[in-house]
């Protein structure tokens, strides 16, 4: 894989959290390019050993370990596989999360008929499920929070650790339609400069990027068509992007690899990068 530059990752362990997914893939694959020793956790198994495979084939060392980072006890486990394989853990990337349809709204805003709404294909504001809400609480920030908690506890006693964790546009300014995730999306924000505050006495740097548009399998039904078209919130997005275009993976690259350096960004921690094409720039007007 072309990274955009190296930095030197030679004696780091890496974990990618969700690395089996398309963007903490890729992440992967840049971390391991750069020399460091990378495990890909994940709730699909197969997904990571995939994405272990293309990074040994490539020359790298990978493992891929199954995880669910919302149950304590599998992430523990998954800390001893690493750490008995690899050695301690120097960076963590939390990036597993995402959105589920139970804390989606079908219209972009209330009506009148929302009121006396008795179709089940429509979701309103009122029929939102706290169940499905939880979910992508959990899923996004306990997901982030669970994982740092097992992972960080060697970077402190090490004195040294780079956390990155995966906010998003909704964080700046919600999402139509995507409550719970825009809400969950903030509380990393807001975690990732609580923990950056919390951990620098101990040489961690906590920071986070904040993906744009990515047309990835978690959003391909909300942004195009069954014949791949590109639907009327996709056209919404592309005009709200002063860019024009929606972001390639690889675009994520270059602050995932500043953010890890401590050379390059040894003075920085508490951020949340966006990389959005201008998005979270632009008011619309
Ligand atoms: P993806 O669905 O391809 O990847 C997510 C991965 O997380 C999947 O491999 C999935 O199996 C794994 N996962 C889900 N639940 C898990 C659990 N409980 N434990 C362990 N692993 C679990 O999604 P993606 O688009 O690559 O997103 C990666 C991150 O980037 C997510 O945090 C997402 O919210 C964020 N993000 C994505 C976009 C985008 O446009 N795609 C934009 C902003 C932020």
């Amino acid at each position: 894989m072309a990274v955009p530059f190296k930095i030197d990752l030679s004696s780091k362990v890496a974990v990618v959290t969700g690395g089996g997914g398309i963007l903490c893939s890729i992440m992967a694959e840049a971390l391991a390019e750069c020399g460091a020793k990378v495990a890909i956790l994940d709730l699909r198994k197969e997904a990571a050993d995939k994405v272990a495979d293309a990074i040994k084939a490539a020359g790298g060392t990978a493992m891929g370990v199954a995880c669910n980072v919302l149950d304590r006890p599998s992430i523990e486990a998954a800390e001893a596989a690493v750490r008995s394989a690899f050695g301690p853990c120097d960076i963590l990337i939390n990036g597993a999360g995402g959105n589920n349809p139970k804390g989606t709204t079908s219209n972009e805003q209330m009506s009148e008929a929302d009121l006396t709404n008795s179709n089940p294909d429509i979701k309103t504001f009122f029929d939102l499920d706290p169940k499905g809400i939880e979910f992508v609480f959990n899923l996004n920030f306990l997901g982030t929070l669970l994982p740092t908690q097992v992972f960080s506890h060697s970077m402190a006693k090490n004195k040294n650790g780079v956390i990155i964790n995966i906010s998003s546009m909704n964080a700046f300014k919600p999402l139509t339609k995507i409550p719970a995730y825009s809400a969950a999306k903030a509380a990393v924000s807001n975690f990732t400069q609580w923990l950056a505050v919390h951990m620098a006495p101990m040489g961690i740097r906590v920071n986070a990027i904040a993906p744009g548009f990515f047309l990835t399998d978690q959003n391909r039904a909300l942004l195009t068509t069954p014949d791949g078209g590109l639907t009327p919130r996709s056209h919404k997005i592309l005009t709200h992007t002063p860019m024009a275009k929606f972001g390639e993976p690889a675009d994520l690259l270059g602050a995932l690899l500043w953010l890890t350096s401590d050379k390059a960004a040894g003075f920085v921690t508490g951020t949340v990068i966006p990389i959005d094409g201008g998005f979270s720039a632009y008011s619309g007007v």
